[in-house]
């Protein structure tokens, strides 16, 4: 069971937590509860390791000071006096040993990224803590473990990719007895370290990941991700509040909807799950009799072509264009094998006789890449660009769709379309700022009439009734 920030955000959400563990204990199951960090402490973690590596002390002091006493006052709310007073001298040496860490980052004036998985890595580490001894107060035998016992990684600091075969050991070793022993083992996403023992963290939103490296390391029943909303959305319900509960969908479609920027599912987690066959459930822990979103190996038949839509903006197109070697033998690899040196994941490509277009993260190192570019072709590039991605199995049996698509958002300029090799998605790339537009106009086009088998309407008639109610 992975509980993201919001659901650990404060001692009322750490509280629901509780219960809704203590649901599946009550059933009989065992469970291994995954923690992000609560709500925006990761973002506050980078500020301050940031300030100190601008040699901005105070300014990092003062970050640590507030994450201090938010956790100290969650945990104050949580727990019996007793019980808090020993977590309290728990927390308050770790807040020692993160500010000596800020001091240092300050003295030095450097942040390497080895240093700032090291301070990110507190917030993980203070919210499992904090959420295991919530579990004993409430009689469930919580039990804290250090995942950076567990989660052997690479060295890839800020990405580190997860050594899988020396998880599943760690967790024979680390977690098993617990679960033996009758105890419920909390502990931190999103961390682990190498073999040498070094912290490293698998990169933002990674908590998603380590619940299905554990789920998938100790042939769990389920994973369940709880979230704070109903589940996989037909789009992000930020863009479009009418959005509605996907209740079934294919490992195959959430994969594809998470790598093309549907934050609720981090891209990396369904793999570990489908190589087991292991369910995954998105879940509400603000409404936990919701059912939720169950992601299974087969899709449903679904008699609309699309279950979602997902956009990932800060993109950038770059334009290669061959000028000296004319698409000769070799030259694409020589372009790939540029983004292939610098680490830089490449989502759409599309090719014409001299040229070839791919979009990327806009990332720092795109003046490095494209100067390396220029050597063997001119290079344009064109930033502030958005994919917009629909994805669905059924877009196999409907004709017309591509059609469709592009009638509901004929007063969009796009720039590049790809319907994937997989043939379950179908993106295109805009101007960052006709975003919004252009998924409520899909979302108006494709979900107005939605099979009721597959997505959940009634909430839907619950916003209109009440958009009813409130006029009259
Ligand atoms: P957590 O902290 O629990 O990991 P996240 O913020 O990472 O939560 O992910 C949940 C958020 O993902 C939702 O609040 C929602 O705004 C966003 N989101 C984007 N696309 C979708 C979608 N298709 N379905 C549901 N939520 C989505
Ligand atoms: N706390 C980390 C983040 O904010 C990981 C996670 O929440 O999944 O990115
Ligand atoms: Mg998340």
């Amino acid at each position: 069971m992975k509980f993201g920030g919001t659901s650990v955000e404060d001692a009322p959400a750490m509280k629901r937590t509780a219960e809704i563990v203590r649901g599946r204990r009550d059933k009989g199951l065992e469970a291994v509860v995954v923690v992000s960090a609560m709500a925006k402490v990761t973002d506050l973690l980078l500020a301050a390791a940031a300030a100190a590596g601008r040699g901005d002390k105070a300014g990092a002091l003062a970050i640590g000071a507030r994450l201090r006493h938010r956790h100290i006052d969650t945990a104050a709310a949580l727990l019996e006096t007793e019980r808090f007073a020993k977590l309290q001298l728990a927390l308050h040496a770790e807040f020692d040993a993160l500010d000596d860490l800020l001091r240092g980052i300050s003295a030095v004036g450097e942040l390497t990224p080895r240093t700032n998985d090291l301070v990110v890595s507190f917030g993980e580490r203070l919210s499992s803590r904090v959420m295991a001894e919530a579990l004993q107060e409430r009689g469930m035998q919580g039990a804290h473990v250090d995942a950076r016992r567990c989660i052997v990684t690479d060295a890839n600091y800020g990405k580190a990719a997860p050594v899988e075969s020396a998880i599943e050991g760690k967790l024979a070793e680390v977690v098993l007895p617990l679960i033996e022993a009758g105890k419920t083992p909390v502990m931190g996403g999103f961390i682990g370290a190498t073999v040498e023992g070094v912290t490293t963290t698998l990169g933002r939103g990674g908590s998603d990941y380590t619940a299905a490296l554990v789920g998938g390391g100790m042939h769990a029943g389920a994973i369940e991700i709880w979230t704070d909303v109903n589940g996989i959305m037909t789009t992000d319900p930020r863009i479009c509040p009418d959005a509605l509960r996907v209740k079934t969908i294919s490992f195959e479609e959430a994969a594809e909807l998470a790598y093309f920027g549907a934050k609720v599912l981090h891209p990396a987690t369904i793999l570990p799950a489908v190589q087991k066959s292991i369910p995954v459930w998105v879940l509400n822990s603000r409404n936990a009799a919701n059912e939720g979103t169950k992601i299974t190996a087969m899709a449903d038949k679904c008699a609309s072509p699309f279950k979602s839509i997902a956009a990932k903006k800060r993109l950038t197109i770059v334009d290669v264009v061959a000028s000296r070697m004319l698409m000769s033998h070799g030259y694409l690899k020589a372009v790939f094998d540029v983004f292939d040196k610098y680490k830089c994941a490449i989502d759409m490509v599309s090719t014409s006789e001299v040229s070839i277009s791919l979009t990327v993260d806009s990332n720092q190192q795109l003046p490095e890449i494209c100067s390396d570019l220029s050597k063997i072709a001119d290079v344009k590039m064109e930033g502030n660009k958005a994919l917009v991605c629909l994805v669905g199995e059924d877009i196999r049996g409907h004709n017309g769709i591509a059609g469709q698509v592009f009638s509901a958002i004929s007063h969009v300029n796009v720039r590049m379309i790809s319907q994937g090799a997989s043939e379950i998605n179908m993106s295109f790339m805009i101007d960052e700022e006709d975003v919004e537009e252009a998924v409520r106009s899909l979302h108006k086009h494709f979900f107005t009439n939605p099979d009721e088998t597959v997505f959940d309407v009634t909430g839907r008639d619950n916003a209109n009734r009440i958009e009813q109610e409130s006029k009259a």
